[in-house]
């Protein structure tokens, strides 16, 4: 928290709005010079002025927050690290691209939270189907529980499908166990993004989580095991079918893969 309220005072003195001390402390200078931002509401909890204020900083610079909404969430922690980064190098870091791939759109998925989304999906939880697993999966929550088939919606049933099924022949059943590929986290799931405001994408059975244990939220791919190259084959199979994953685009949540594009 600190170190949040540390660069937030930083930006307000660059703006010239703050003359205190750059001590990581939300005084009352601090609260003052938040005041006069147009999107902090001062009538907020401290901790949620001083989020909106990182996430309205981190847009305008073109770091995607997400939506301004005052809850510190994954992207909003990886934009709060790519501000940091820019303050200090006073460049962007260098753009990661991994094998320089390039993610084709063959079955035309949505950009997520469009209108078009909303006509290729439409209502959250509506138009599931069972889809039998080519191979056995074990929910990663509970690894003694067998996993056969999963919900997921109707558009993505065929596409999924076809991952799963390259995926098994590529990699075969015992390196799928050993690289935990069949550690399954869940699909269909109606819930708020986690520590944000929006819906998760699990909400319509178009994201799939695996791993979660060597893949926490928050890793980036210093740590998360799904960055390592023993899992290029299986971006691939996914990637190969348009569906994004949130790790390799925005190095956060490397569990999750969707059936959704991310807006440019
Ligand atoms: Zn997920």
């Amino acid at each position: 928290m600190k170190k949040r309220i540390r660069v937030v005072q930083q930006i307000l003195q660059e703006k010239g709005l703050y003359d205190g001390a750059i001590d990581g402390i939300a005084g009352p200078i601090t609260m003052r010079a938040l005041a006069s931002i147009d999107e902090v509401n001062s009538s907020d909890p401290k901790t949620r002025q001083i989020t909106t204020f990182v996430q309205v900083e981190a847009n305008k610079r073109g770091i995607d927050a997400g939506p301004v909404d005052g809850l510190w969430g994954p992207q909003t922690n990886a934009a709060f690290e790519e501000l940091v980064y820019r303050i200090e190098n006073g460049e962007p870091t260098p753009e990661w691209r991994p094998d320089e791939i390039e993610i084709q759109n063959p079955n035309q998925w949505p950009v997520q939270r469009t209108p078009e989304f909303r006509e290729f999906y439409g209502e959250r939880g509506t138009r599931q189907v069972m889809l039998d697993f080519p191979y056995p999966m074990r929910l990663s929550w509970d690894l003694r529980i067998q996993c056969r088939r999963t919900q997921c919606h109707e558009n993505v049933y065929d596409s999924l499908g076809r991952v799963l099924q390259k995926v098994k022949e590529i990699y075969g059943e015992n390196s799928i166990r050993e690289l935990h590929l069949d550690q399954f986290g869940g699909c269909l799931n109606e819930r708020p993004i986690r520590g944000g405001s929006a819906w998760s994408m699990h909400s319509w059975g178009i994201a799939l989580d695996f791993d979660h244990r060597r893949n926490a939220l928050h890793w980036g791919r210093d740590r998360a095991a799904f960055a390592h190259p023993d899992y290029n084959d299986w971006w691939k199979c996914w990637e190969e079918e348009g569906w994004i994953s949130l790790g390799r685009k925005r190095n956060f949540d490397w569990m999750h893969v969707q059936a959704a594009r991310l807006p440019e």
